[in-house]
């Protein structure tokens, strides 16, 4: 596992696995991995000859008062956590690299990052999208992997990939959870043992909401008061959305008469944890 933490380096090996034929795949990350992050990995490496990783925590996409400082850092882990699945590039740039002094350049997608956590994280799809287009211009992947826990932010990156004609495969991958249901993120850390037991509640305010989807429930307000009721069953969980949208377009509807997505944000203590499901009517 070679690490590059320069931009020239990256590009440089990207060159020459290209001019070698190979297929490069690529899983972008902020750290601190989870068996979700290594799922992606594994993905990546079913679709591609070589996998590059990045390990960034990006300050563009976090607001002013978020959790940009505190977020966990933890290199030595993150290598041991990589070794066995056979990553062949971890690219750790330093934010110098990446936003150098008089960087001026941003790439904004419209609408389909305006709600949600667009609207709940001013400025947040911006600096995601911007960093993952650079990020695209210096690992040069065939293909990239993202998570569906992300899910916004999964069609934000496919939206901005077809606007802007990036020759990249995106492919999303279903969201891995705990044995218990909790959806895995790095932000887990951030729980008490109370708030952790709380935190169950996302992904069972989902399964709730699953269950009355299966009996024939359709009204947009009846599934997403269910989802409230039972994340309200937790004096540590304030909801920050709680939404159910067209599951391609992210626009409102009040009839789940196509596939609609139940998106989630809640703080327990200080961790703000997303989830979501895709229901089918
Ligand atoms: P992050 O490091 O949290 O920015 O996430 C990096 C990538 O891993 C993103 O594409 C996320 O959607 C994905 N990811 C994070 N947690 C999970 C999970 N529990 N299941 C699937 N993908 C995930």
């Amino acid at each position: 596992m070679r690490v590059i933490d320069t931009i020239a380096e990256m590009q440089q090996q990207a060159d020459q696995w290209r001019r070698e034929g190979l297929v490069i795949g690529f899983v972008p990350t902020m750290g601190y991995l989870h068996d979700g992050h290594l799922e992606l990995m594994r993905c990546a490496k079913t679709k591609s000859d070589r996998v590059v990783v990045s390990i960034f925590v990006n300050p563009t996409q976090f607001a002013p008062g978020e959790d940009f400082e505190r977020y966990p850092r933890d290199l030595d882990r993150d290598m041991a956590l990589m070794a066995p699945v056979g990553v062949d590039v971890v690219f750790v740039p330093a934010v110098g690299e990446m936003y150098p002094e008089g960087y001026q350049t941003y790439v904004e997608v419209g609408e389909i990052s305006e709600p949600l956590c667009g609207a709940k994280r001013p400025g947040h799809f911006r600096g995601v999208t911007t960093v993952v287009a650079k990020l695209f211009h210096i690992v040069k992947p065939h293909v990239a992997v993202f998570g569906e826990k992300d899910y916004q932010q999964l069609l934000v990156i496919r939206r901005m990939v077809r606007d802007l004609a990036m020759d990249v495969e995106i492919v999303g991958h279903p969201i891995v959870r705990e044995p218990d249901g909790l959806a895995m993120s790095s932000r887990n850390v951030y729980l008490s043992e109370e708030e952790r037991q709380e935190a169950l509640l996302l992904s069972k305010a989902l399964a709730e909401v699953t269950r009355l989807v299966d009996g024939g429930e359709r009204a947009a307000s009846v599934l997403v008061s269910a989802a409230q009721k039972v994340l309200e069953q937790g004096a540590r969980v304030r909801i920050d959305y709680a939404e159910l949208r067209d599951a391609e377009t992210l626009q409102e509807i009040t009839t789940l008469d196509r596939p609609g997505v139940l998106a989630l944000a809640a703080f327990v203590g200080k961790a703000r944890l997303i989830d979501n499901t895709v229901l089918r009517p």
